[in-house]
Order: structure tokens, then C-alpha cells, then sequence
């Protein structure tokens, strides 16, 4: 099979970047391996998703049938139940997908590829979770797809582990199903998720949040029996003189997402020492022209809505590139000062129009701007009440302003 363009992955990315592919000329084969499109969102049951993009808030399904509805009203070739094993270039846009479904293995001969294939959790070995290992440990993810997509309860007596937004949305979850939720312990000082995550999810059903505490070890032959929780020192050392016994059957971990970026690998691509990733320009297109990156496996997004605007960008460039030609001169890379941890896209491109870059903080800061300096000219700038590392920020850029350099600085409000 021949086509242009190629999207891995089927969640909001990669539909929205297959529906922009299309509508600017390409051939578009969208390959899922689940037997349904949609990612995550199918098993995100609360609201919350496209208040920006859509102007009203919807539960993850509603909003991964809009761009279901989308994808088959552009008639767009769609492989479901299907694994992508490998990709390889072989030549100027020659790139070959293997394929793996129900029918056997096959090749894709394509002249671009987007992957969108999402991000996966971390594991409790990941971050050296001490004690036993007996039944009723799970990741956050996990213990979603279990009660909503499955209809089984994992527990009764829940430690939440981390406070990301996973996490904040399972307290609340296993609460509306008669769980108790007796706590989100997180090591860090302040919280993982976002702000409205923390009053709806937990403020509002009185979970508490323990701040800069963690689990020491967790204890049970058979089935979790509990947890030794401690503070946890500035040198990130637990004060085990304050450690304290937590008696609970199940333990939620939410410690960090990882892109999914396996099929990346030995591509000699420039990686992004922050993002677990791999850098990309304006256009989410990497050091190799061929390949575009976008969504959560580029770096774990919060809001679906900037997802959504990713693929869009990221599938009408991929096809621009496989049926035309994409500008490459020109090219100014992203600088930014100690105050934020990545932006999204490292390289923007001189010219016409706007462009917007996504990122996080280091550490949650008040009353700061936003600036963005190029040439010694301030370019854009964008006062914030408080930014946390824990939400993205975003600043547009008019790109005839630029110069010969871009830096994003975080500067406190004087
Ligand atoms: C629990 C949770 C709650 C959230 N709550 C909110 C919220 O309230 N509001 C909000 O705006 N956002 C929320 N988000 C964030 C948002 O939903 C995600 O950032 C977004 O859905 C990620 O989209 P994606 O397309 O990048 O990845 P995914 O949705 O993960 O999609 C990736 C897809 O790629 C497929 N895939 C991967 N590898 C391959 C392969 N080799 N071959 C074929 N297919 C492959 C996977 O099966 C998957 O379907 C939440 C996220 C989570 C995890």
C-alpha cells in the first residue's frame, strides 16, 4: 500500500492530525492498536475536556466521538487492531510502516509519518518503591481503565501515591464508587496537577493532600496491608523520626507519564533532554524531515484541547511536506531562561504569521511576565498571576518580529 502521509496512534492527536492531512491534500492512513479510536479519552469518564477548543465541557468519549465523527466524515482510511512494529526511511520521503493485525504483517510505503502514539505510566520500580509486592498495587491509568471501561472495583481503602492529574481524578473516583480515599501523597512541595483538579477532585470530597511526604514502604503478604508514610527532608531524605503507619488494601500510583517514544529510537534524531522526547520545529517536525511529533508522546500535555491544536498543526504540515514543500531556512532555535523546564517546539522559522509556544515552569511563581526577546526588542509578552509547573503556559509569537534569535524569559512583576 502506498500513501503520504501516515498518523500512528488514534487518540485526539493523531485524529486530529489525520483529519488536517487530508484536508490539505494528502492520502491518510490513521493506524490504532486498539479496535476503537479515541486513546485515553475512552476511559477519561469526567468532564473536562474542550472547553477551549469546543466552548463547553465534555467527558473524554463525547469528546473523542467528535473527532470520530470527524475522521469518517473525511473518509479518512482508518486501520484498527492494528500495531505498528517498525519505522524506516529509506530514501527523500520514502518511508516504510510495518504493520501488524489480524490479517499478518504488512508494509506501508509512505512519504511522511506522524507519530502521535501518546504517553504510558510510570511503574512503581521506576521511582524504587520499597516493602513487599503483594496484590492491590496499580497505576492510576490502570485502575481507570479498570472501574470504567471494565466495571470492577480495585479497593476499599485507597493511598494515592503522586498528585498528578490521574491521581486527583482517581481520589475522586474511587470516592463516588465507596471507596475511602484516605490520602495523595506527594514528594514534591507543591502539586502535580492542575489547580482545579485539586478543588474539584479532592477539596470537594475532603481528600486530603499531604505536600512534600511519600511512602516509605508498603507492607502486605498477600494483599496490601498498609503503607509507612514520612515527610520528606529539602535533600529529598525521609525524617523517619515522623513516620507513620497507614492501614490500606490498595495503593494508586501516579508518578509520572513517559512518551511513548519506542519507535523513535536509533532514528539519530536530536532528543530533548527534558522531555523524555525528541525536539521538533515549528512545524512538529524532527531533525529528520520525514517524521512529525505531536501530542503527549512530544511531552505529557494537560489539556486535550492543546493536543487537539498539535495534531492540527502537525498533520497539515506533515502533508505539506509530503505533497509540496515546508520552509527550512530561516531557522531560529528557542532559547529560555532557568525559570522554565521546556518549551514545546526548540526551532520557529522567520516570517509571516504567528506561532505558538507551549511550557512549563521550574517552580510556581507569582505576578510574573512572559517575555519573549529577540534582536534586544521584547516581541511578546503576557503578565500571569501565578504559574505552576504543574500547567502549561503558552505564548504567541508573531514571527515578522523576530530577529536573528528568540529567548523566553520568566521574569517577576516589579
Ligand atoms: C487520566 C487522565 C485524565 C485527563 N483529564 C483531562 C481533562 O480533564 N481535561 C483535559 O483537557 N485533558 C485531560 N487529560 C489530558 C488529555 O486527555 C491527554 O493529554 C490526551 O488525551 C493525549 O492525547 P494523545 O493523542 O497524545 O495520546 P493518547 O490518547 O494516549 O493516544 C495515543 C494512541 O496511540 C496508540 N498507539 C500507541 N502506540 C501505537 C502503535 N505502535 N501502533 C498503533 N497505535 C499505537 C494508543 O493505543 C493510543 O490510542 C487527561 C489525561 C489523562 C491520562
Amino acid at each position: 500500500m502506498k500513501t503520504d502521509v501516515v498518523v500512528i496512534g488514534g487518540g485526539p492527536a493523531g485524529m486530529a492530525a489525520a483529519c488536517e492531512a487530508k484536508k490539505n491534500g494528502a492520502k491518510v492512513v490513521l493506524i490504532e492498536r486498539e479496535y476503537r479510536l479515541g486513546g485515553i479519552l475512552n476511559q477519561c469518564i469526567h468532564n473536562g475536556f474542550g472547553l477551549h477548543y469546543l466552548g463547553e465541557e465534555l467527558t473524554g468519549p463525547e469528546y473523542a466521538n467528535f473527532w470520530v465523527q470527524k475522521t469518517e466524515k473525511a473518509k479518512i482510511k482508518t486501520l484498527l487492531g492494528s500495531v505498528v512494529l517498525s519505522v524506516e526511511k529509506k530514501g527523500e520521503k520514502q518511508v516504510f510502516v510495518t504493520v501488524e493485525n489480524e490479517n499478518g504483517i504488512k508494509k506501508i510505503e509512505t512519504k511522511a509519518v506522524v507519530f502521535s502514539c501518546g504517553c504510558r505510566e510510570k511503574p512503581g520500580p521506576a521511582i524504587n518503591l520499597c516493602g513487599d509486592r503483594p496484590a492491590g498495587i496499580y497505576s492510576a491509568g490502570e485502575a481507570q481503565k479498570i472501574v470504567n471501561i471494565h466495571g470492577k472495583m480495585v479497593g476499599k481503602k485507597v493511598v494515592i501515591l503522586g498528585s498528578g492529574d490521574i491521581g486527583l481524578i482517581m481520589a475522586r473516583r474511587m470516592t463516588c464508587e465507596g471507596a475511602k480515599v484516605l490520602g495523595v501523597y506527594e514528594i514534591m512541595p507543591t502539586c502535580g496537577g492542575l489547580l482545579r483538579n485539586v478543588s474539584q477532585c479532592l477539596n470537594d470530597f475532603n481528600i486530603p493532600l499531604y505536600l512534600s511526604t511519600s511512602i516509605v514502604k508498603i507492607c502486605g503478604k498477600e494483599r496490601v496491608e498498609g503503607v509507612v508514610v514520612a515527610p520528606v527532608k529539602e535533600d529529598f531524605s525521609f525524617d523517619l523520626k515522623k513516620q507513620k503507619f497507614v492501614e490500606c488494601d490498595t495503593v494508586l500510583l501516579s508518578v509520572g507519564l513517559l512518551p511513548e517514544t519506542e519507535l523513535l529510537f536509533n532514528k539519530n534524531l536530536e532528543e530533548s533532554k527534558t522531555t523524555n522526547s525528541y525536539v521538533v520545529n515549528e512545524f512538529y517536525q524532527t531533525s529528520e524531515k520525514e517524521f512529525f511529533v505531536c501530542g503527549n508522546v512530544l511531552h505529557v500535555n494537560d489539556l486535550v484541547d492543546n493536543v487537539t491544536r498539535e495534531g492540527l498543526k502537525a498533520g497539515e504540515c506533515a502533508a505539506l511536506f509530503a505533497t509540496k514543500t515546508l520552509p527550512s531556512r530561516n531557522k531560529i532555535k528557542v532559547l529560555f531562561d532557568e525559570n522554565i523546564r521546556y518549551v514545546s517546539k526548540s526551532y520557529v522559522f522567520k516570517g509571516k504569521g504567528k506561532t505558538s509556544l507551549f511550557f512549563r515552569v521550574t517552580k510556581e511563581m507569582k505576578k510574573v511576565f512572559i517575555n519573549a526577546y529577540s534582536g534586544g526588542e521584547k516581541i511578546a509578552t503576557k503578565f500571569c498571576p501565578v504559574v505552576r509547573p504543574g500547567t502549561i503556559e503558552e505564548i504567541e509569537i508573531d514571527k515578522s518580529k523576530l530577529g536573528k534569535d528568540l529567548s523566553l524569559k520568566v521574569e517577576v512583576a516589579s
